[in-house]
């Protein structure tokens, strides 16, 4: 029978509560003893002991494979099913503890961030006894391996004849305990922690254990090697009123009591006739445990207290249950106001049972009041956080003088030193290099700022090889069977000797939509940055903005489709990047270059120009300016001028420090081999400046052409290879050209586009076929 206690004063309250007193001081000589011997004679101590203490002669420690597999076999099959749900669940909840935090600049050019490391070598113990408690090795086992822990080792102790409960064999091998080692008591703590010919030395120490095992943990606690928590005897306090069965009540203070006679049981309630009703259930219950014994000397500890619900949620942070099951009435008060618990079981259907085997949370938690400041085993446990930081040269300049003034009020004058010679040397190098160093990173997306990009095989030697077995091709053919350059580097002077730009500045994209795509991937946080563009403009800019989960800003073209740099800044100001298109498509007209200079002096995020047609107005381009601007990246294209849409070639230009940041995130191979190669050839081949000047003259024939036809209300100005021109009647129009074969393309949907439609420049005869039709209809 519980002790019952109606409105306790504090005093009170305090005896009651009281846990017994943890007995490690008394057992301390033992346990040094233990471990100097363990020190001393390694494995020979620790067979020494087994003989000793467990009275079994051992061989060997380590449980085989064969001894594994053995134990699986054994193992009903309903039970192993059992198992493989819990392990499921504890993985899944478990898996959900991984956060990736984010790369912070604290101070421009000052990049912190954290991450979590496992703990290279983990040592588990599960106690054998009475219980295999195989739901341990579960809870420890899984979070170890989620966490990354490489050496995940476990010690159990065997009975008589050297054999482990095969469930604890079984659950150690799902849950991917890399080694298991038959040793027991404080001997195998003394064995992880300090390492003998067979047992590795562990780095943090984990699991439950009877007196002399929580002694040797405390034990190597103080000589540095952590523990997860110190094992005091088991606990729960149960809160509940008359609405709740009291069989639900009694079932689960005795799932408590049932593991060990020193189990703290409380039981909160409100009213003394439903203690009665509880007791009578426990006495009902008691009698049919296989634990009956054992059950009824923890509950002759145990007590039920009467007290207003108004005071529970006060008691209950006092006392710091290892488990707080709350039912009834006041389950969602109790349950949102209480600060000191390890695991809250909410609900006359959640049994505490659920977070012992296979809900999904962990059961080791913290007792004996540790609750007010830890909370129970979980990944962090198993996982160290590593932080780590970078400072660019900016960063330097702009956080060294604050830590130079800190280190020098401290009398450390050698951590100034170590920021002073640093940014002395800034200077001379600075000094010596052409042009100026460019900071972009305040423009690139945290965690993009020092990712490795992915090296290919050929990227890694140094010298001259015939024979390439480094990259998994197939040596049996020998056309396309090699990996193209993923720098392109021979397209890239090619197209850097065509467009008169320094290679450098180049990188080169699977067509500029890839190219515009990468820009927006390594600029923008999904989710919080915005884009703007015009509108009209190419289609493309608000799709990619979709994929990259941004933001978007729409600036509205007026009737003439104009719009000049004070507007455009104001509309953009708040927008990570800003894409202009230049010259427009549809519309065909241009920005001036002087404005878009303007613009680029005064855009505070990336400036990116979308040059497609730019080669048909070359004065127009902004390349040229890239190493004056940092934030300014220009988009250029083989798709139009060069006439190798079908070999899917875009580039960026941009200053160096751009092109190596777009380079660390694309795909590697973005472009073939055998494009590279055509586009080389093509580029060497022809005659551009001639090719370009047919082409604005067919532009000029057809602009006439279609000004004279009468149904044509307007031929909007174009300095690109197309044009835009409204028609009364425009979808019939449309129509009757696709019915005699000619294809252009209706933009009458567009913002102030109503009536137009757009037609590229062809060749000489498909522009005249184009015009006669139109003449026709
Ligand atoms: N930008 C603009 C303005 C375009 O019109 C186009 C294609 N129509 C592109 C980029 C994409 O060109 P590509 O991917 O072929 O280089």
């Amino acid at each position: 029978m519980m002790k019952v206690s109606v409105n306790p004063g504090a005093e009170e309250l305090r005896k009651l509560l009281k846990r017994p007193e943890l007995e490690s001081s008394n057992l301390e000589t033992t346990i040094a003893e233990i471990f100097r011997e363990v020190e001393l004679k390694g494995d020979a101590a620790l067979k020494q002991f087994a003989l000793k203490f467990d009275q079994v002669e051992l061989d060997s420690f380590e449980i085989t494979q064969e001894e594994i597999e053995q134990s699986e076999s054994v193992l009903a099959e309903d039970l192993k099913r059992a198992i493989q749900t819990a392990v499921s669940n504890i993985e899944l909840f478990h898996a959900s503890q991984r956060n990736t935090e984010q790369e912070i600049e604290t101070t421009p050019g000052v990049f912190c961030w954290r991450k979590s490391v496992g703990i290279q070598t983990v040592g588990m113990y599960i106690p054998g006894g009475t219980a295999p408690l195989f739901s341990t090795v579960l809870m420890l086992g899984i979070p170890a391996k989620l966490a990354g822990c490489t050496n995940r080792i476990l010690c159990t102790p065997c009975d008589r004849n050297g054999k482990i409960d095969p469930a604890v064999l079984y659950a150690a091998k799902v849950a991917g305990i890399t080694q298991i080692f038959r040793i027991g008591g404080a001997q195998a703590i003394a064995a992880m922690a300090l390492g003998t010919e067979s047992i590795p030395k562990a780095d943090k120490l984990f699991g439950p254990g009877n007196q002399y095992v929580t002694a040797a943990k405390l034990f190597v606690q103080k000589s540095g090697i952590p523990i997860d928590m110190p094992a005091g005897p088991s606990e729960v306090l149960v809160a509940g009123d008359d609405t709740i069965s009291p069989a639900i009540i009694a079932s689960d203070l005795l799932a408590q009591a049932e593991h060990g006679t020193d189990s703290q049981v409380v039981f909160l309630t409100d009213s003394e006739a439903f203690v009665d009703k509880v007791q009578v259930e426990l006495m009902k219950q008691l009698s049919d445990l296989p634990r009956a014994a054992i059950a009824s000397k923890a509950l002759e500890n145990s007590v039920a207290l009467i007290e207003n619900p108004e005071k529970w949620v006060g008691i209950i942070n006092e006392y710091a249950p290892e488990h707080l099951i709350v039912m009834g009435k006041y389950e969602s008060l109790v349950a949102e106001n209480v600060v000191n618990a390890g695991s809250v079981f909410i609900g006359q259907n959640t049994a505490e049972s659920f977070g012992d085997y296979a809900s999904g949370t962990n059961h080791t938690l913290p007792t004996n009041g540790f609750a007010r400041a830890y909370g129970g085993v979980s990944l962090d446990s198993f996982v160290k956080k590593m932080t780590y930081q970078r400072v660019s040269k900016t960063g330097l300049r702009n956080l060294g003088p604050t830590v130079i003034r800190m280190a020098e009020a401290e009398k450390l004058q050698g951590h100034a030193n170590a920021v002073k010679v640093r940014l002395s040397l800034l200077s001379t190098v600075e000094e010596n290099k052409p042009g100026k160093a460019r900071n972009i990173e305040k423009w690139i997306r945290p965690g993009l700022r020092t990712v490795q990009p992915y090296t290919s095989a050929r990227d890694e030697f140094e010298g001259i090889g015939d024979v390439f077995l480094d990259a998994n091709e197939n040596g049996f053919l020998n056309q396309y069977n090699r990996y193209p350059d993923p720098l392109q580097r021979e397209l890239k002077l090619e197209i850097a000797r065509v467009k008169n730009l320094p290679v450098q500045n180049l990188c080169l994209g699977n067509g500029s939509d890839e190219v515009l795509d990468l820009i927006l991937r390594l600029t923008t946080i999904p989710y919080r940055d915005s884009v703007a563009y015009l509108n009209p403009s190419y289609g493309m800019y608000s799709v990619l903005a979709k994929i990259n989960a941004l933001e978007t800003k729409e600036i509205c073209l007026d009737k003439t489709f104009s719009i000049n740099a004070v507007q455009l800044l104001e509309e953009s100001k708040e927008c990570k990047v800003l894409i202009i298109c230049n010259p427009n498509n549809p519309t065909g007209n241009v920005i001036q270059k002087e404005e878009l200079l303007r613009i680029a002096r005064n855009f505070k995020g990336v400036l990116v120009i979308d040059e497609a047609y730019v080669d048909f107005c070359p004065e127009l381009s902004m390349a040229d300016e890239v190493e004056n601007f940092p934030n300014l990246i220009v988009v250029q294209t083989l798709s139009k001028a060069y006439g190798m849409a079908g070999l899917r070639i875009g580039m960026a230009v941009a200053s160096a420090e751009w092109i190596d940041a777009l380079n660390r995130i694309k795909p590697p191979y973005n472009l073939s081999g055998l494009v590279q190669e055509k586009a080389v050839s093509v580029l060497k081949s022809t005659d551009w400046e001639q090719l370009t000047t047919s082409i604005i003259s067919e532009r000029k024939s057809m602009e006439e052409a279609l000004k004279s036809l009468p149904v044509v209300q307007q031929v909007f100005p174009s300095e690109a290879n197309f044009l835009l021109f409204r028609i009364e009647d425009t979808n019939n129009v449309y129509n009757r050209l696709i019915e005699n074969g000619v294809v252009v393309r209706n933009r009458s949907t567009h913002y102030n586009c109503e009536n137009t439609l757009r037609v590229s420049i062809g060749n000489p005869e498909e522009n005249r076929r184009f015009i006669e039709l139109m003449k026709e209809l």
